[in-house]
């Protein structure tokens, strides 16, 4: 699955918002003191970013940002080589890390912090005295280190930012007593996965579990052991299907399965492998499952498949549970023992 690069839209927005206030005053600021193509670069990066925001819904944000932090960069470099002439102005160049970093991410970030330290590096030391008005070597390295520094703790901060959001995002797509995916996580990889059966003419099996008089595991035995209960399920469910499959518990006691590549006739020697493994579970023998499955085809409508898969699981219950009924013949298939 793809992870998009830019995953602050409010920093970018932000960024955004300040980066157009403060350009043109950076603009004024550098013909001011004598800069005139860093002033004219800084006024069409203002301009540039004016556009880009205002045809934001046209591109879409992700790649709005990256336009606009390409050009940034193209602009900054030029820029700065033409400061390299003064100390506190060069010295500016020492943000750009964050910028890049920050909303680049680590990948087209970091290309662009060594690229800007390279064309500066490539200036400094290879255009004549008299097209580049240098500052002191001193300086030079100094400003340098200041650079890389700033590119380590933009890198460090965005590696952390990046386990946090990946933290956040697992738990709020998993369910924490089973550590399956739960409905919100399951819905989103099966909007995906709509997406990916389209253009691979794939297969799904939707199958939907429910236990059987669950109530009854919970006021015979316990709350906690209902708890262990459903564990000892995820644990059968991820024993029994292949890592490739979508495992959720879907609410309650209801698990929801999504097989992928796989049509009803292999779906079902699998759900039974399931029915009978549920059956022999050692510390509750008694429990049970009920399976409604439907095939999901490319083009059908995913809520019309798990209405089917819920139907069919209704009719597993009325057949006396412990079965598997495919949808949409709803004949059972197998009854276990
Ligand atoms: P049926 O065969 O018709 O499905 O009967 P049932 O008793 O399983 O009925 P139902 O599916 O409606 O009941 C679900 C029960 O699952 C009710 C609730 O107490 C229990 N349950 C839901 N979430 C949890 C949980 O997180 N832990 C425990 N221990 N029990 C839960
Ligand atoms: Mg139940």
């Amino acid at each position: 699955m793809q992870t998009p690069a830019f995953k602050q839209p409010v920093l970018i927005r932000l960024m955004m918002g300040i980066a157009l206030v403060i350009l043109p005053v950076l603009s004024w600021v550098d013909y001011q003191q004598g800069y005139p193509f860093s002033a004219l670069v800084e006024l069409v990066a203002a301009v540039t970013l004016l556009s880009l925001v205002l045809t934001i819904r046209l591109l879409g944000l992700e790649r709005a940002a990256r336009c606009t932090l390409v050009i940034m960069f193209a602009l900054a470099a030029l820029g700065s080589v033409e400061k390299l002439s003064s100390t506190p102005n060069f010295a500016w160049f020492t943000v750009m890390p964050f910028l890049y970093i920050s909303l680049g991410g680590l990948r087209l970030g970091g290309v662009l912090t060594v690229s800007h330290f390279l064309f500066i590096a490539l200036c400094y030391f290879s255009l004549e005295q008299g097209l580049v008005a240098r500052i002191g070597t001193g300086a030079l390295v100094q400003v340098s280190l200041a650079y890389l520094t700033a590119a380590g703790l933009a890198i460090s901060y965005e590696h952390v930012q990046r386990r946090l959001r990946q933290r956040l995002q697992t738990l709020a797509e998993h369910d924490p007593l089973t550590g399956l995916l739960n409905r919100r996580g399951m819905e989103k990889r099966l909007q995906e996965l709509s997406g990916f059966l389209r253009r691979h003419d794939m297969v799904v099996t939707l199958a939907l579990l429910d236990i059987d008089h669950f109530k009854q595991v919970n006021d015979r035995h316990g709350h906690d052991s209902g708890d262990r209960a459903l564990q000892q399920i995820a644990g059968a469910l991820r024993h029994v299907f292949r890592s490739s499959d979508y495992l959720s518990r879907w609410g309650g006691d209801e698990f929801l399965v999504a097989l992928t590549r796989t049509g009803m006739n292999d779906a079902r020697s699998v759900l039974e492998r399931l029915l009978s493994e549920i059956n022999g579970l050692p510390d509750f023998p008694q429990v049970s499952l009920s399976i409604g499955a439907a095939e999901w085809r490319p083009g059908a409508d995913l809520s019309a498949a798990l209405k089917q898969a819920d139907v069919a699981l209704y009719e597993a219950k009325k057949r006396g549970r412990n079965i598997l009924v495919a949808a949409p013949e709803g004949q059972p298939l197998l009854t276990a023992v």
